[in-house]
């Protein structure tokens, strides 16, 4: 089997890469940057972000896992001391993977160009300067007009990320959905928004427009992507997903419960 192994680079998280490195190969296994089979991020959430996008091309032929050199990760779920333990299955190959949805972010500009991004936790839009305003269409009809800092759509597996520090609800990521969360929206006798998250099966869409300034600060994940001259974004569930490499059960609300309430 082919490997790669993501770092994030300080001295803990480098150090067990050669380990871990050395311990693969000891087994037979292969380093291979551009084609892995299966991709081991050491550092955090972050770092399995950027592991993500880096193979984001070929998701189908690869399987992640994450070890965590900080505090107890989403995707970075084993501890530096199981690293012998991990590197055992690995060679055995015995284990079986999870898939999680992902979110297609498709940009169209007024020029009639489009790009479109695969996002893992999340996509952002603020406006840099000045109030966002965007009308908000689900399913090709209009649903409201949004006046505030800016809009979250997250996926299952992001909703304990950006969106859980937005209010928004947590969402089990065997589901396939994606979800709306509003940052900080105008609401007045004037100005009104529904102010609860969405949460929108894999069957629809949601669209957003400018009313006013076609220019927005964009995420997707933890990458930063200004936009200009934007007629609309369209949001759906991607038809791609995530796999992630199972060694042993770690239910999802066992990490929520780690994570958010008390890891005793
Ligand atoms: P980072 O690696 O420092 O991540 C920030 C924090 O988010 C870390 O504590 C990380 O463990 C946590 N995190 C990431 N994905 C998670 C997930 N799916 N579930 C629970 N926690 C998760 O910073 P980065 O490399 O810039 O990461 C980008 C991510 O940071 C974004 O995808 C976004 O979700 C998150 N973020 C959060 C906030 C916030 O909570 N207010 C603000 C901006 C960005």
């Amino acid at each position: 089997m082919k490997f790669a192994i993501q770092s994030r680079r300080d001295v803990q998280s480098n150090e067990l890469m050669e380990l871990a490195k050395t311990y693969l190969q000891d087994f037979g296994l292969e380093i291979d940057e551009e084609e892995p089979e299966i991709v081991l991020s050491i550092g955090g959430d972050g770092t399995l972000l950027h592991a993500f996008h880096r193979y984001s091309h070929r998701l189908d032929k690869v399987a992640f896992v994450g070890i965590h050199t900080g505090h107890l990760g989403f995707y970075a779920d084993w501890k530096p001391s199981e690293l012998e333990k991990l590197v055992l299955s690995i060679a055995k190959k015995e284990f079986n993977s999870v898939e999680y949805p992902l979110l297609e972010v498709q940009v169209h500009r007024n020029n009639s160009d489009s790009s479109t991004y695969l996002a893992l936790n999340e996509a952002t839009i603020k406006s840099p300067d000045v109030t966002l305003v965007m009308d908000i269409e689900l399913n090709g009809k209009h649903f409201e007009r949004f006046r505030g800092d800016g809009l979250c759509v997250s996926t299952p597996s992001g909703s304990t990320a950006y969106n859980k520090a937005l209010g928004g609800a947590i969402i089990h990521p065997t589901l396939h959905a994606f979800q709306l969360t509003e940052m900080a929206s105008i609401n007045n006798r004037v100005f009104r928004t529904v102010g609860s998250s969405l949460v929108l099966p894999a069957h629809h869409n949601c669209v957003l427009k400018p009313v006013n300034d076609q220019k927005f600060n964009m995420t997707i994940d933890h990458i930063q992507i200004i936009q200009t001259d934007v007629k609309s974004i369209t949001f759906n569930v991607a038809n791609e997903r995530v796999r992630f490499a199972r060694f042993r059960p770690f239910p999802f609300w066992e990490r929520v419960h780690d994570s958010f309430v008390s890891n005793e």
